[in-house]
């Protein structure tokens, strides 16, 4: 009757939290939305003006992608990643959640493994295609990272050595804001290559690295790795839907092929207008520098903030390093916290949102056990347009002063504060 890996496919846990909080504050409540995780900041002025111009554009794309945005896209990869990309390479889609699921569609069979926590969407995508989904669990000591090791031993427990093996790794890190060192990527690489396994790199954070320090793995194993990345993020244009796959050359023609079968017989191409944006989004010139330049000065400013406070209030948070997520663990608060009959993620999240109207979403999204007591907070409840123009105003080399940083980000201090308090009075 119906595919029955639908079935064990939950309505995105994501998008659900953000329609309970909606309603509440509906109901008159302020409620700090740090749970969806949508950029703040409005999309790259010329590629807004861009879209504007070419939106009686009407004809469909080649599937792969217009071959004058592929060749800036490949361009603009080689120059901000420094390795080398042709437009032959690139893929472009509505978005790259389409692309991850066109890459591990083109599987007939294979052994995912996603490192937990990781991204809600990989595991039921996987799922859904038949595929088995293996989880790397990680702990708060580790970073929420996967190392070599704990990869290659999972390769090596495989059932059937024959099918293949997809490694998905995504840095800076939804949920953590976590990356990767030079060194642990090297070793990655290295444990991949020796045990045939293909890595979807899920790099759309990579231009939000805090530090501008994202390094791609495909510098490490091009030939074996599949980058994804798109507007969503960096460019403030999530509803735009427009995703990019970086393919290794070394990739078998008739895997590509495979690539664009699924793509044509299902989203068929991008739009049109968006793509046209596109092309003026990915140009390394000053608008774009600066653009990125500010977005990170105020990501890593208020995400370090956010991470101290925490930290103050007995909860184990690493300081992010790139994109706008951390992910608290409650567990040093577990004690206290069973006292008032917390004992899951979920509780503590709905707990939390009733009690103080922070949203945040459950660790057990993320691929975690339901009784970790941890959770995504997205911290991009502000007024991105304002504060862009601010600190654009204020320049680069002038730190945000504490006033100043309380007026941009205001409401995300009221929030952690009655988060912090909340967790004072237990
Ligand atoms: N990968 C990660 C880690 C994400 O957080 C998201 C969006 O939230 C996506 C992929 C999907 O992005 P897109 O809008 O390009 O489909």
């Amino acid at each position: 009757m119906w595919n029955e890996h639908l079935r064990s496919v939950e309505k995105s846990q994501t998008l659900l939290l953000n329609e309970q909080s909606r309603n509440l504050e509906d109901a008159g409540q302020e409620v700090f939305k740090f749970g969806f995780g949508q950029s703040p900041f409005p999309p790259l002025a010329s590629a807004v003006d861009a879209l504007r111009d070419h939106a009686g554009r009407k004809d469909y794309t080649p599937v792969q992608g217009l071959p004058t945005l592929r060749a800036k896209v490949a361009e603009f990869h080689k120059s901000v990643d420094g390795f080398d990309v042709t437009a032959d390479q690139v893929l472009v889609a509505p978005g790259s959640k389409i692309l991850l699921y066109t890459v591990l569609a083109a599987f007939e069979r294979a052994d995912v493994f996603i490192p937990a926590p990781a991204w809600v969407s990989y595991a039921p995508q996987a799922r859904l295609l038949g595929h088995t989904a293996i989880k790397l669990p990680t702990a708060f000591e580790q970073r929420w990272r996967i190392d070599a090791q704990a990869l290659t031993k999972a390769v090596q427990r495989k059932a059937d050595p024959s099918v293949p093996s997809v490694l998905i790794l995504n840095y800076p890190g939804n949920p953590d804001g976590l990356s990767y060192t030079d060194a642990e990527l090297q070793a990655l690489a290295l444990a991949c290559r020796r045990h045939n396994v293909l890595v979807i790199s899920d790099e759309i954070y990579g231009l939000l690295h805090h530090s501008g320090e994202h390094v791609s793995l495909a510098r490490h194993h091009p030939h074996g790795t599949i980058v994804t990345s798109g507007l969503s993020k960096w460019c403030g244009a999530g509803g735009w839907r427009l995703g990019v796959a970086l393919l290794p050359r070394a990739l078998p023609g008739a895997f590509k092929d495979t690539l664009l079968g699924i793509a044509s017989e299902t989203y068929s191409c991008a739009s049109t207008p968006v793509q046209m944006a596109a092309c003026s989004a990915y140009e390394v010139h000053r608008e774009v520098r600066d653009y990125l330049a500010h977005q990170r000065r105020l990501l890593g400013t208020l995400g370090r903030w956010v991470a101290t406070e925490l930290n103050a209030a007995s909860v184990q948070v690493h300081p992010p390093q790139g994109g706008f997520y951390l992910f608290p663990d409650f567990s040093p608060l577990a004690r206290k916290l069973e006292r008032i009959g917390v004992h899951t993620s979920q509780d503590l999240c709905s707990r939390l949102l009733a009690e103080t109207g922070v949203v945040l979403l459950p660790g057990d999204a993320f691929g975690m056990r339901p009784q970790h007591l941890c959770a995504r907070l997205a911290y991009v409840d502000f007024d991105g347009p304002r504060a862009l123009a601010r600190s654009a105003q204020l320049g680069l080399n002038c730190a945000l002063a504490p006033t100043e940083f309380e007026t941009l980000f205001g409401k995300t201090t009221r929030g952690i504060r009655k988060l912090t308090q909340w967790l004072a009075a237990l």
